[in-house]
């Protein structure tokens, strides 16, 4: 049996909508007034959204449910389906920690709580009969002021071990904001932390070249082959891998033809710089979307060869963060 990596997966969007909806019936939660069945929900659920702002916003609703009591549930079943249904042995899960916290709490609560959810996400990321590795990566968010991405980093330091990273996630605003960045991912890197940023994912506008001496990875960057690739080359000098996440292109109003990717990975190849292919919301795509099916939809739409596959599975263990050879979970 193969068994594989996928280093970019959100909390918020891995687990499967019929998995949210049983929890919302569960609840009796308000939601269901507009859904009153399953598919209705599935339908608007993982419907393909015109631009990643609105795709960003039924995200928000997800980790509004993902609260702290609530977590152990969906921990359980993301490692379950993982295991199972995608034979996954390593899995690089990232969320956003403080927007899991409890709203009506005061701000000084809300970060001790921020600690207790990657507690519990810590202890409930590793279930008994399914035995797959799975790291933590914490998220910045571009909508939060600083001291607040200054916390998450404080938390994620203090969680080294079972977080293994940091990145930098919400919709693209604010291209102009980089100098607050690279301090940012500096001092993570400073304290035993890699790093990775979304960036270059719908357009080129916050391609930052600076940012490239602080990331080991890049979350999508699909825009520095297409746009930028005199910047290529940098990019193989420092080693920075691509993690490119094909369906999501379609769903966040990117890309129309997966076929378009044919030119990121031909640029990446010629210019020695590694792709890792992963999922990123999985739940949000159109069932079934495994990290197994994005391999096989690269090849169904002639952007990668079969002969390929091979050394694009190994890229992703190579480009991990916290994988051991042999570490059982
Ligand atoms: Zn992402």
């Amino acid at each position: 049996m193969a068994l594989y990596a996928d280093l970019h997966r959100h909390l918020g969007g891995a687990l499967h909508p019929r998995i949210i909806y049983k929890f919302l019936q569960r609840q009796d939660h308000e939601v269901l007034n507009f859904f009153p069945d399953y598919e209705g929900f599935y339908n608007w659920f993982t419907r393909p959204c015109n631009t990643l702002e609105e795709f960003v916003k039924i995200h928000s609703l997800v980790e509004e449910l993902q609260s702290i009591e609530h977590l152990p549930y969906f921990c359980l079943r993301l490692c379950r389906g993982a295991y199972t249904f995608e034979n996954l042995q390593y899995l690089e899960i990232r969320y956003n920690p403080y927007f899991r916290t409890d709203k009506n709490l005061g701000i000084d609560k809300r970060l001790g709580q921020m600690r207790d959810i990657i507690g519990v996400i810590t202890t409930n990321f590793r279930p008994a009969d399914y035995p797959i590795v799975v790291k933590q990566i914490l998220c910045f968010d571009r909508r939060l002021p600083l001291k607040l991405n200054e916390e998450i980093l404080k938390a994620a330091v203090e969680n080294i071990g079972p977080v293994v990273g940091v990145d930098l996630a919400g919709p693209e605003i604010n291209p102009e904001v980089s100098e607050e960045w690279v301090t940012l991912f500096s001092k993570a890197r400073a304290a035993g932390l890699k790093t990775t940023c979304h960036l270059g994912e719908t357009t080129a506008d916050n391609i930052h070249p600076q940012l490239f001496s602080v990331l080991d990875r890049i979350g999508h960057g699909i825009h520095i082959p297409l746009a930028r690739p005199e910047l290529l080359k940098d990019l193989a000098r420092k080693q920075i891998t691509l993690e490119v996440c094909p369906t999501s292109y379609r769903q966040t109003g990117t890309m129309k033809d997966l076929s378009n990717l044919k030119e990121v990975f031909k640029r990446c190849k010629e210019h020695g710089v590694a792709i890792a292919v992963c999922t990123d919301n999985p739940g949000r795509n159109p069932a079934p979307c495994t990290l197994p099916g994005e391999y096989e939809r690269l090849i169904d739409h002639d952007v990668i060869d079969f002969a390929d596959l091979k050394h694009i599975q190994q890229e992703a263990f190579r480009s991990a963060f916290g994988f051991v050879r042999g570490e059982r979970h």
